[in-house]
């Protein structure tokens, strides 16, 4: 009855039905092996859980820290990094925050919820940020969100852009959700930026979605004011301890990260014209299916505004994305003559 029970938590979606593949919010399409939940479940066998987790989240902090080879001073850890973007809407002070859309809706939910005006400098025609305009616009900005590789468009974003926006001054949140996909990270520029945070999650190539683990990389006086206002005890030992054990198998989870890269090259040769380049494990594609792919038992994320006419598509299992492909090819026979 309880395994029923746990097993119903997880096919919920808002999207109701009897779906086979689910493609629409870029987690991993790898569960951690057996024998890696067996070690995680040992270690919480030993942890009382009538106390509460620790106060600042040292263990978890602590193994994150080594595996950079920094101090654990650098570094936050939220439940999911969207814990973590709702304390950085508020951490500075300023009088609103930068987005460039089309991009994660998480900054702007959390600005808007907190009163924060926000102002948009929208991405340029090929999806790359204009520094120079988000720097004209940062006098008094307290937050400028920026994502690379950036969702819904999957592109990293130019470095020399990223600077121009660190030359300001101002904090500048650099959301690398998918950097382990594009093998490239800014981490290390907290050492020149103290202004820089680099938010990173287990929820993408890490595969741990369901347990809520992000964290930020920054200077330890941000870091400091951090935990001035955050929850004291949102990051509970079951987050902590995932963390941790996950953090010894970084091999495994690199091995799931170039099965996923072949993947997503392989769809998108197959997509041709109609898929954009990507850096993250999902691909931005010019094709109006939202509703023909959920009648076939496929669902991915609709995209609207700038993106109207555009789908999402993570890159699942082998086998999920030949449904995909095939739903697709089906798709366009009834309209441009198939793949
Ligand atoms: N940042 C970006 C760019 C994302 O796409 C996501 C997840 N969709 C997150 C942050 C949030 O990740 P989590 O809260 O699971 O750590």
């Amino acid at each position: 009855m309880i395994r029923e029970l746990v097993k119903s938590f997880q096919p919920y979606r808002v999207v109701e039905g009897n779906y086979r593949v689910w493609l629409d919010k870029n987690e991993s399409p790898y569960d951690l092996p057996g024998w890696v939940k067996e070690e995680i479940f040992e270690e919480l066998k030993e942890i009382p859980f009538n106390r509460y987790p620790h106060i600042v989240s040292m263990p978890a902090r602590e193994a994150i820290a080594e595996f950079y080879g920094i101090s654990h001073e650098n570094v936050a850890v939220g439940n999911g990094s969207d814990e973590l973007i709702g304390y950085l809407v508020r951490l500075f002070e300023g009088d609103h925050v930068i987005t460039t859309p089309p991009t994660f809706g998480m900054y702007s939910f959390y600005a808007k919820l907190n009163g924060i005006p926000i102002v948009e400098v929208p991405l340029r025609e090929n999806f790359t940020i204009n520094g120079e305009m988000i720097a004209g616009k940062s006098k008094n900005a307290r937050a400028i969100f920026i994502a690379s590789p950036n969702n819904p468009t999957g592109n990293l974003q130019p470095e020399e852009e990223i600077i121009t926006v660190l030359e300001t001054g101002r904090p500048v949140i650099l959301d690398e959700a998918y950097a382990e996909f594009a093998g490239k990270s800014l981490w290390r520029l907290i050492e020149e930026y103290p202004n820089l945070i680099v938010l990173r999650t287990f929820s993408k190539a890490f595969g741990l979605a369901g347990i809520r683990a992000g964290y930020m990389l920054a200077n330890e006086e941000v870091i400091e004011a951090l935990y001035r206002i955050k929850s004291p005890f949102s990051v509970g030992i079951m987050t902590m301890t995932a963390m941790v054990v996950t953090l010894r198998h970084v091999d495994l989870i690199e091995k799931r990260v170039r099965k996923i890269l072949e993947e997503r090259e392989r769809v998108r040769r197959r997509l041709g014209d109609l898929a954009y380049p990507s850096d993250a494990n999902f691909l931005l594609i010019k094709l109006n299916a939202y509703g023909e792919l959920l009648k076939r038992g496929i669902v991915v994320r609709k995209l609207s505004g700038r993106l109207e006419g555009h789908i999402r598509v993570t890159i699942g299992r082998r086998w999920e994305n030949d449904a995909f492909l095939k739903a697709v090819g089906e798709i366009l026979d009834g309209t441009m003559g198939g793949l």
